[in-house]
């Protein structure tokens, strides 16, 4: 309030309550919407865009472009759609409504497909996986593709299917991006298997009440499993006992197969370091913490913005071009 002066504190009161009043009267219900949408983005993006926990999903994503996933939830007109777990499930949750209902079909799908290899079965697709991995005290949740189990072995392989339209093998950066999704199932699945993960984890991240009895329907779905479990709980207990007769995963892969005839490309067996997910696992929540800013691609990734939605608003991309521009360097250089 430009009016205020150093002398004479009750004048200067008087001109405080005057300019609040004005502005009270400028501020238009449209500010004060755009006032709500500066303060949700002042929030952590875990807590504004993914509160409870993530999907493997946002991690691949980040890996490409953080710049670019944060514009995915932030961009009015381009934000795209929470992941669903719900396809491709063998379980419906049409019916099933609340929380503990919801993950109680999860865990009894996740459930299904080991008794499927317990019972001498070799593959499972589309099984449900989640856990806090390192210890960050962050809850993932994702969806594993295939795992193939040779008993005689006790051999445990993930691979990961991807559909291409072109009968080609992908870019580098895709294979990096897919190399991470299945270094992330193995670090989730394994934890599971080597009991690293408590019930009360999951309970505190997704609010769930592990004692609240099922609906009818899960209970009828628990029945027909030849399950006696009532709740969450005693679910869990269930999943934690036969998880741990499983092994972990040695072999972890991607797949690719062509769209039209449904032929596979190519097959690209992936290493795993729990060192190397772990450091790049933290960097990243550092982000969803709100701990530092997004950021977009290096100079060598910046082909990833000719096909990107936000290129022309893209603050990262402007400060990167004026940043080369003043080195006299061309991007493409
Ligand atoms: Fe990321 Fe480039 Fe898109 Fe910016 S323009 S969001 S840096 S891909």
């Amino acid at each position: 309030c430009s009016e205020l002066e150093d002398d004479g504190l009750p004048d200067n009161l008087e001109k405080i309550e005057s300019c609040e009043t004005d502005f009270a009267e400028e501020f238009t219900e449209n500010d004060l919407s755009v006032v709500a949408t500066l303060e949700k983005t002042l929030e952590s993006p875990l807590s504004s865009f993914r509160p409870g926990y993530l999907w493997v999903s946002d991690l691949t994503r980040q890996n490409w472009c953080e710049q670019q996933l944060y514009y995915s939830f932030t961009v009015p007109g381009l934000v795209e759609e929470k992941p669903v777990m719900t396809e491709g499930t063998n379980l419906h949750l049409e019916r099933v409504t609340s929380n503990e209902d919801i993950w109680g079909i999860k865990v009894l799908n996740l459930i299904n497909s080991l008794q499927g290899f317990l019972n001498g079965g070799t593959v499972a697709r589309e099984i449900p996986i989640f856990g806090a991995p390192f210890n960050e005290g962050v809850f993932i949740v994702g969806l594993i593709d295939e795992l193939r189990f040779d008993p005689e072995m006790y051999l445990m392989e993930l691979w990961e299917l991807k559909t291409r339209k072109r009968k080609s093998m992908p870019s580098k950066a895709q294979c990096v991006q897919h190399r991470l999704q299945v270094m992330l199932y193995k670090k989730l699945f394994d934890d599971l298997v080597k009991g690293n993960l408590a019930k009360e984890t999951v309970a505190k991240h997704l609010r769930l009440d592990l004692k609240k009895t099922f609906g009818d329907d899960v209970v009828k779905q628990v029945t027909i499993n030849f399950l006696t479990s009532k709740d969450l709980s005693e679910l869990m207990d269930v999943l934690f006992s036969k998880v741990q007769c499983l092994t972990c995963i040695q072999e972890i892969g991607v797949e690719y197969v062509h769209q039209d005839s449904k032929g596979t490309i190519g097959m690209c067996r992936e290493s795993y370091s729990d060192e190397e997910l772990e450091k790049l696992y933290k960097e990243y929540l550092k982000f969803w913490r709100g701990e530092r800013c997004s950021t977009g691609v290096d100079i060598e990734d910046a082909w990833k913005c000719q096909s990107c939605d936000f290129a022309d608003i893209c603050d990262w991309r402007k400060k990167k071009a004026e940043e080369y521009s003043k080195k006299n360097i061309h991007p493409c250089d």
